[in-house]
């Protein structure tokens, strides 16, 4: 039997990370992968896929929509090739996953191909496809093995009609209507990229708001520029069935006034949430324990209740984010080497990916209010930026929060061009415990999206922002 310093389970930004870091501090690491190829939810149908269908429609929006102002004729239609688009996304899917089998072999991480499940709390038994098993020992064990989408309890997902975000990024037609459940990330995004390819969309959200959990300001801008796009938003309005027929889809929900509404598409989008994936995974067997919500219960150290089995990523609490779940792969590696590692999760960076983006870090209002805090705030909108004109990408602000004392920087929230990107800056600034007027002295290049942000601190500063 093979023996091993670590063992994980799952190769998803957690897993994969885990193993590598482990490897680099010197221990020898073997990672089990129940899928032919590596990369988890994130690489083969989360993040990479859903950004190259993104990045695919947006061009051709861009050709039908915004190409003639830029002084460009096209003669001839301008046609959307699904196909060509799914096998495009495929490419790009296929070349991020061989570069992780690429990076498991250069740290010399065995790879196995099978399901995992605990014998006991040092043994793995490896089901593989071809029905044969193989077991290992693992001095430490890392459960990495994420989360699947979850649906509401009286919706069957027929995954052809009733999908799930998997069966999205790969559908054979644009679909008439879409009516999305959950006007959440996955909802706005997916929903974003049939849109643009002329798809009718609907959002249907439970809660008064899209995006929910971000800082409210957030929320009205998307709707209202989605709103522009035309994706219709029926907020306030709680599913209460879904019906499929051959070609069509009947959704029922009760309105803002609980009156009863009807919604009929060809695709209904489920896009309600992900649960943790533990199944098969046999956590009884070395005496691991759940939450009531289904999570690998971890301590402040990653740890289980077994103290040489660690969980991390979509199968523990906190944020369904890939950037996560790799940072916990490394503050796990370097707990087991001895290290004492720190991850601030209140500096995890949130955003959507639509166009325009969205992106936050830190405390929202909402939350800054209820805790009672005195903050001040400054905000820059990107109209008013040189960039945003001569692109052409106007909507959406840089919103700072600042502690209205000593002007520490408590929360950054941005909607327009290239925010997802922008964040960064403001991560940076708050890990170093910025205040808004050090971001407001720093030289940001000119022409770019990212003086907006220091206008914003400017703004946060005591309202001198220069250009509005
Ligand atoms: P996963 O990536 O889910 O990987 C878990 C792996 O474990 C899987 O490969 C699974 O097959 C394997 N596994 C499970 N059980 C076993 C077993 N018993 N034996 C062997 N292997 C097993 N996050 C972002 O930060 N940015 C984004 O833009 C983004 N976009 C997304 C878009 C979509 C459509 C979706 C669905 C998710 C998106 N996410 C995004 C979320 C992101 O994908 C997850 O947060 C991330 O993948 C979690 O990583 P993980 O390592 O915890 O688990
Ligand atoms: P989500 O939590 O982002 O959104 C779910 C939405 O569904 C929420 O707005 C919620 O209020 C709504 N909802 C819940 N129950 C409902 C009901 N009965 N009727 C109507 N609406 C209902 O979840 P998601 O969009 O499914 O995404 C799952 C996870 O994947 C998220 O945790 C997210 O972090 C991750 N993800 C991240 C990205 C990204 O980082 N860009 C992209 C996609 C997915």
């Amino acid at each position: 039997m093979s023996t091993y310093d670590v063992a994980v389970i799952g190769s998803g930004p957690g897993g994969y990370v885990a193993a590598i870091r482990c490897a680099q501090l010197g221990m020898k690491t073997a990672i089990i992968e129940k899928y032919n190829t590596l990369g988890g939810t994130c690489l083969n149908v989360g993040c990479i896929p859903s950004k190259a269908l993104l990045d695919s429609s947006h061009h051709y929006h861009d050709a039908i929509t915004h190409f003639e102002e830029h002084g460009i004729e096209i003669s001839g239609d301008v046609k959307a090739n699904l196909e060509k688009m799914i096998a495009r996304k495929q490419n790009v899917v296929d070349t991020n996953t061989s570069g992780i089998q690429y990076l498991m072999d250069k740290n010399k991480i065995t790879v196995y191909n099978g399901v995992g499940s605990f014998k006991d709390a040092t043994h793995i038994n490896i089901a593989k496809a071809d029905g044969k098993s193989e077991e290992i020992e693992a001095k430490n064990i890392i459960i990495a093995t994420g989360s699947k989408p979850s649906t509401l309890p009286f919706i069957k997902l027929d995954k052809k009609r009733v999908i799930t975000s998997t069966e999205a990024l790969s559908l054979k037609e644009i679909p008439k209507h879409m009516v999305v459940i959950g006007g959440g990330v996955i909802g706005l995004e997916l929903g974003q990229v049939y849109k643009r390819l002329g798809a009718e969309v609907s959002v249907i959200e439970y809660m008064d708001r899209i995006i929910p959990t971000m800082d409210a300001s957030l929320s009205k801008e998307l709707q209202k520029v989605l709103k522009k796009q035309g994706v219709k938003f029926y907020t306030k309005h709680k599913v209460t069935g879904v019906k499929t027929s051959a070609k069509e889809v009947t959704i029922t929900a009760d309105d803002k006034k609980g009156n009863p509404v009807e919604f009929k598409g060809d695709y209904c989008l489920v896009s309600v949430g992900r649960k943790p994936y533990t199944d098969g995974l046999g956590l009884e067997k070395a005496g691991v324990t759940l939450s009531e919500r289904g999570q690998v219960e971890v301590n402040a150290h990653l740890r289980t209740n077994i103290a040489t089995i660690y969980a991390i990523g979509d199968v523990v609490k906190g944020a369904m984010l890939a950037h996560k779940a790799e940072e916990e792969g490394v503050f796990v590696a370097e707990t087991i080497a001895g290290q004492k590692p720190h991850i601030d999760y209140n500096l995890i960076p949130g955003v959507v990916y639509t166009w325009p983006e969205v992106a936050a870090v830190g405390k929202t209002e909402e939350e800054l209010k209820e805790a009672g805090v005195n903050y001040k705030s400054g905000q820059f909108s990107m109209r008013a930026l040189g960039r945003s004109r001569a692109s052409g990408d106007i909507d959406g602000f840089v919103k700072i929060l600042a502690d209205a004392t000593t002007d520490e920087v408590l929360g950054v929230h941005m909607v327009g061009a290239r925010v997802a990107d922008l964040i960064a800056e403001a991560v940076t600034a708050m890990e170093f415990r910025a205040s808004a007027e050090d971001i407001a002295r720093m030289s940001h290049a000119h022409p770019t999206y990212a003086e907006a942000v220091k206008e914003a601190a400017l703004d946060a500063t005591g309202k001198r922002a220069l250009h509005s």
